[in-house]
């Protein structure tokens, strides 16, 4: 056991987009981007900024041009945002957005709820998203929530988490984020269901996105090591409550990540100690929030 880990580990930070959308108090757009410069600042080379989802799904995120015209292009990282239809990947092409995500799920009733199309229906609708963005040279990550339980269906079938993943790799997309929407999932869990995905898909594609909704996000990360994945998405200062469970921890936070993989001989690249200052950061902005582990630890002068 853990024997035979990576040496690096590419993290996906999806604070200022997964994060930020399930803050109820609106953030202007200034904090935004001070967020973004801050986690970049810190290390971060993924950074998914904001979504192109109609402004009336996500109010929070209405102002996804501003965000993105209010970045600068730094060397060596990459701003991403969602882009659900054709509508939301030309406003995220026309401010310069380089990577885009489409984002569907493995259950059929999350998907109607969560998106109002079935997964058919949304697969077909990121066809156009595909075609345009090999044409503009934009890569294309793709979600694929309720992988493990639904909170409508239970638990959900890995062989359906399988076909919907491969239905977005066969569409273009160039990475699947496997994720716990629900953050119920335990190691057992990711073993048994990632595992099965990667018997069929090249583990380079995959990308395990965790939610510490139970406290389980950091020992399916280890799971997920164990499996030989190298692409793990989290939330700077644990942004994003779980919208099934009010009052619950959200996303994994990326300075718990930080810290397991670094404290592992993992490579991250990010700097802990700037990161939880760029997490104190947008806790300050959003007037609260779940402070993580590292945020509790370090700001409270111990340890390094
Ligand atoms: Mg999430």
């Amino acid at each position: 056991m853990l024997t035979n880990l990576p040496a690096r580990v590419t993290i996906t930070e999806v604070g200022p987009r997964d994060g930020l959308q399930n803050e109820p108090a609106p953030v202007p757009a200034v904090a935004k981007i001070a967020f973004i410069n801050a986690l970049a600042d810190a290390g971060l080379t993924q950074i998914e900024a904001t979504s192109f989802v109609h402004p009336k799904a996500i109010p929070q995120l209405a102002d996804a041009e501003e965000v993105c015209r209010g970045l600068p292009s730094r060397a060596g990282v990459t701003y991403s945002a969602l882009a659900p239809n054709l509508r939301g990947y030309d406003r995220a092409a026309a401010c310069g957005v380089r990577r885009v995500a489409v984002f569907t799920a493995a259950s059929e009733t999350f998907a109607r709820r969560n998106i109002n199309m079935s997964i058919a229906e949304s697969l077909s609708a990121f066809e156009p998203v595909l075609r345009a963005a090999r044409g503009d040279g934009v890569s294309v990550r793709g979600y694929v929530s309720t992988c493990f339980d639904c909170p409508y269906e239970g638990a959900v079938d890995r062989r359906r988490v399988l076909e919907v993943v491969r239905a977005l790799l066969d569409l273009g997309v160039d990475e699947v984020a496997i994720s716990d929407t629900i953050g119920t999932a335990a190691p057992t869990d990711v073993v048994a269901t990632v595992g099965y995905v990667l018997q069929h898909v090249p583990r380079e594609r995959i990308a395990l996105h965790f939610h510490d909704t139970c406290g389980t996000g950091l020992a399916n990360v280890v799971a997920g090591l164990e499996l030989g994945v190298t692409r793990f998405d989290a939330s700077a200062g644990g942004l994003g409550g779980c919208p099934y469970a009010p009052g619950a921890a959200g996303n994994l936070a990326t300075e718990d990540l930080v810290y397991l993989l670094e404290r592992m001989n993992i490579s991250t690249g990010v700097d802990l100690r700037k990161l939880v200052a760029a997490a104190r950061g947008i806790h300050e902005a959003i007037g609260g929030g779940f402070p993580s582990r590292q945020m509790r630890r370090l700001e409270a002068g111990r340890g390094t």
